[in-house]
């Protein structure tokens, strides 16, 4: 089957509507999916703003915030889980495996992510309501575009601009939490005790939040996205995405004049060209010119469409969240088909298995102790004046546990004299918690022989690691 797809930029759009002057005014909607979308709104921002204050035991020596990025000292607690930055590859890998869900969603569903999870889709929500609330419906808002302010008017919109600071100042101020003791910082904050580093950052994202979710909008997810440039690359026309029954809409006429068709036993398109999809599309898009990258999924011209098909007795689905191929297989009478299961899912899946259960085996082999070893450079090897050979060593131990450790240090695979320089011989070294200890090791070996050495530390309960250097004759 071909599939064709038309594109109607959002961008044409949105630039013809910058020059009118006029933003798009999305209508409130009721239906299943926006009520989703106000249970998803709930679920995110209460964890964003309630987090940092989430306390986790660490033990004495460690901090008690759950969730913290502590830049300072390098590193990164999440619940049980504490990253320092030899374990970043950690952190990368998760990133990765970020990316191919996102791929695989979009393989089933489309941008089900823009849609109803992505912070700039949720906090713009969050604004229209606030907007909504206090200036009115869209007809109203419209209304207020280029006529004169007045006394009504003014209060209105300052009282807006002042919920839109206190919820950009509220979050703004949440963000840092992260990064540092949570409590402690807002009882300095409450105090009028803050650094500027700490304004600064506030005053940063407060505007950031302010700016992005008040006016820039739609603006962001088509423009300065890159998720909408990409869907020309992996857009699949078997994912489930917002889209219009043209087959069973068109031709669009009138109510009254459909059912006028109908009485005559003609055929008429359920479409009755109401505008209530284009009134509630916080991107500003009409559905019905066919599949759009800019489009976010959302779901809300589903809402609106069902309710006027409800209305008006017909089948709800006109719009629906359905595969474009389905489009096209309707088109020409067709049965709908289901290929949520197919290669590029199945091989997607597995992909994400894959990269979970690698991440998962990578974080529980994990272990409390580094070792490296780095071998001198210069030079890489010493004759003494009895004829021994001797190669010197840069040994790290890294003790990434909440308790101190009494580390004993040994060589195996050559016969040689070990000993720590500015030590009594080999004696066991101590690591304080959360420290690092960098010795300096020679290796004194009676016969020239060039071979691998393997130094093996040893905490107190006997667990080992151990690290493979080379020694040398030159
Ligand atoms: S809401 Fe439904 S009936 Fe109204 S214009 Fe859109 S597709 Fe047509
Ligand atoms: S077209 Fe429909 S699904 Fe797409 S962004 Fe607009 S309202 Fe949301």
């Amino acid at each position: 089957m071909a599939i064709t797809i038309e594109i109607n930029h959002a961008k044409t759009r949105a630039k013809a509507a910058a020059a009118a002057g006029l933003p798009v005014v999305p209508q409130a909607v009721r239906g299943p999916i926006r009520r989703i979308k106000w249970a998803i709104l709930l679920l995110t921002l209460s964890i964003y703003y309630v987090t940092p204050f989430v306390r986790w035991d660490r033990g004495p020596n460690a901090p008690d915030q759950a969730v913290l990025l502590d830049f300072a000292n390098g590193r990164l607690y999440a619940f049980f889980v504490e990253i320092w930055p030899q374990d970043l590859y950690l952190v990368t890998g998760l990133l990765v495996l970020a990316s191919t869900v996102l791929i695989l969603t979009n393989a089933l569903a489309g941008r089900l992510w823009c849609g109803f999870a992505c912070p700039q889709t949720v906090w713009t929500d969050l604004f229209l309501l606030v907007e909504r609330v206090i200036e009115g419906g869209r007809r109203q808002r419209l209304k207020n575009f280029g006529a004169p302010l007045t006394p009504k008017r003014a209060v209105q919109s300052a009282a807006k601009h002042t919920a839109w600071l206190l919820i950009s100042l509220a979050t703004g101020g949440t963000l840092i939490f992260y990064f540092t003791d949570a409590p402690d910082l807002l009882r300095d904050l409450a105090a009028g005790n803050f650094s500027a580093n700490a304004l600064t950052w506030i005053a940063v994202f407060t505007g950031t939040t302010y700016g992005l979710a008040g006016f820039a909008r739609e603006q962001v997810c088509t423009f300065m996205c890159p998720w909408p440039r990409l869907q020309g690359a992996i857009w699949d026309p078997e994912a489930y995405t917002v889209n219009y029954r043209d087959y069973r809409g068109e031709q669009r006429t009138s109510a009254k004049k459909a059912a006028e068709l109908r009485l005559r036993g003609e055929t008429a398109g359920d479409c009755v060209d109401c505008g209530q999809c284009v009134a509630v599309c916080p991107i500003g898009i009409d559905i019905r010119e066919g599949p759009n990258f800019a489009c976010i999924n959302c779901g809300l011209c589903v809402d609106a469409c069902d309710g006027v098909m409800a209305k008006l007795g017909r089948p709800r689905g006109l719009i629906d969240y359905e595969s474009w191929a389905n489009i096209e297989r309707g088109r020409s009478n067709e049965s709908p088909r289901n290929r949520l299961l197919r290669p590029k899912t199945v091989g997607l899946t597995a992909a994400c298995l894959a990269l979970a259960g690698t991440i998962g085996v990578g974080f529980a082999m994990r272990t409390t102790l580094t070792l490296s070893v780095q071998h001198d450079r210069d030079p890489v090897a010493v004759r003494l004046s009895d004829g021994s050979l001797r190669n010197a060593y840069t040994v790290k131990l890294l003790n990434k546990s909440a308790s101190p450790h009494r580390y004993t240090l040994s060589v195996s695979g050559i016969d040689a004299r070990l000993s720590i320089v500015g030590s009594d011989g080999i004696a066991p070294i101590e690591v304080a918690a959360d420290a690092s200890e960098s010795l300096r090791v020679t290796l004194t070996a009676a016969g020239a022989e060039q071979k691998d050495v393997v130094f093996t530390v040893r905490d107190e309960a006997g667990n080992t690691l151990s690290a493979t250097d080379r020694f040398v004759e030159r």
